[in-house]
């Protein structure tokens, strides 16, 4: 008899971990993989950070039991978590409006949110960034909801098409869920300014929309409170809005999936009623978080000589990606390239929208070993002293 499973079809290759095994099986030794989207320091390493390093020092020596943990999470996580998005002392945390669930990374949390508001309100519309992360279409397509997207990028001026947004926000069904990359937009890496996210709170308020901020990358812009504008924005407004927040960059800690979803209510008593739902979507999906995530940052958060320390190695990771947008510039300049590309300064972030073309970026492949999306996304968190002049000059070759 046949295989139950003779009809599966081969599902197509992720493009971004297609991309990873290209650069795997390549044998040459100057090659370059700038199509991940993960934070490599100056010695092309996935950094382990010292305060992590500390806290996880003294939670082995503490040998602590592994009981379950609430459905929600460690609470001195999501208050953690709360704090860095709002402020400690804010307001809506005093006023009980926001409740927050450690979930398994940004996308976790994303997915528990996807799925709630599916329960809330299967018929509405999601509406994600053009361009967007690559997941967000899948993700919430995955929950049950269709999607489409609000203009974005303009490739003329390599920013925000901000009229064009604006506009087809205005024109949205009540009820329509606007996806938002709070900052350092994957995959551009073009922001909207302080007084662009005011007209998009405005915006969402007209027309009853519920705004899904999408924190990935939080201290990778400008620092932890200055990259929480868009959040605080939001907060200010009195609207209800949900967070994904992510500690995957910030922390270094991708595969330990540390993540949250925070949502923001009317009231405290509704949070209490948003919460027990909420608890249903985790208990059905994966019961309860797993501990050691959660755990190390919450032991970070809550201690102020590591938190001190893990802000400085945030600003290190930041300060190196700024140095290597500058550098990569430079150097192309000192090549003779004629073309400007002072914009990758501006975007922020780990990723730049280079505009190379597709055919450059296979040339850059095929001819030197410098892997990249095809859509000319490069990380610039990639480059290090090392080889940023080879990825330089090939980029000069190949303009
Ligand atoms: N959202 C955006 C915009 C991202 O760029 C990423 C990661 O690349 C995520 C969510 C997922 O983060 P995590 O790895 O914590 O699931």
């Amino acid at each position: 008899t046949a295989s139950i499973f003779a009809a599966v079809e081969m599902a197509p290759r992720d493009p971004i971990l297609g991309l990873n095994e290209a650069y795997n099986a390549d044998t040459r030794t100057t090659k370059v993989n700038l199509g991940v989207g993960v934070y490599y320091n100056d010695e092309g390493k996935i950094p382990l950070l010292a305060a992590v390093k500390a806290a996880e020092q003294a939670r082995l020596a503490a040998q602590p039991p592994r009981g379950y943990q609430a459905i929600e999470g460690n609470p001195a996580y999501n208050s953690g978590v709360q704090n860095l998005l709002f402020g400690a002392g804010s307001d809506i945390i005093a006023e009980g409006r926001v409740i927050t669930a450690q979930a398994l990374g940004g996308t976790g949390a994303l997915k528990i949110g996807a799925d709630f508001l599916q329960r809330l309100n299967p018929n509405a519309t999601v509406y994600i960034s053009n361009p967007s992360w690559e997941n967000h279409r899948a993700l919430f397509e995955a929950a049950g909801f269709k999607v489409e997207d609000y203009p974005y990028y303009d490739a003329s001026t390599r920013g925000v098409d901000f009229a064009s947004m604006r506009a087809k926000l205005l024109s949205l069904q009540p009820g329509s869920v606007i996806v938002l990359h709070a900052c350092c937009h994957n995959p551009t890496g073009a922001d909207m300014t302080d007084a662009q996210w005011g007209e998009v709170v405005e915006a969402c308020r007209e027309r009853g929309l519920v705004p899904f901020l999408d924190m990935a990358y939080q201290g990778f812009a400008d620092g932890i409170a200055e990259d929480s504008v868009a959040v605080n924005a939001f907060a200010a407004s009195g609207l209800q809005f949900f967070i994904s927040s992510s500690f995957s960059k910030s922390f270094s800690l991708y595969g330990e999936r540390v993540g949250a979803l925070s949502i923001i209510t009317a009231s405290k008593e509704e949070s209490g009623r948003v919460l027990s739902q909420l608890k249903r979507v985790i208990r059905t999906n994966y019961s309860n978080p797993p501990i050691h995530g959660g755990a190390v940052v919450a032991a970070v958060l809550g201690s102020a000589e590591l938190r001190a320390q893990w802000e400085d190695e945030l600003a290190g990771m930041r300060v190196r990606i700024r140095e290597m947008r500058s550098g990569l510039v430079a150097k192309l300049q000192e090549r003779g390239v004629a073309q400007d590309f002072s914009f990758v300064i501006q975007q922020r972030g780990m990723f730049s929208y280079t505009g190379l073309t597709a055919e450059q970026v296979e040339k850059l492949r095929a001819e030197y070993g410098i892997y990249a999306v095809s859509t000319g996304r490069i990380c610039l968190a990639a480059l290090n002293s090392k080889n940023i002049d080879y990825v330089a000059d090939s980029i000069a070759k190949v303009l």
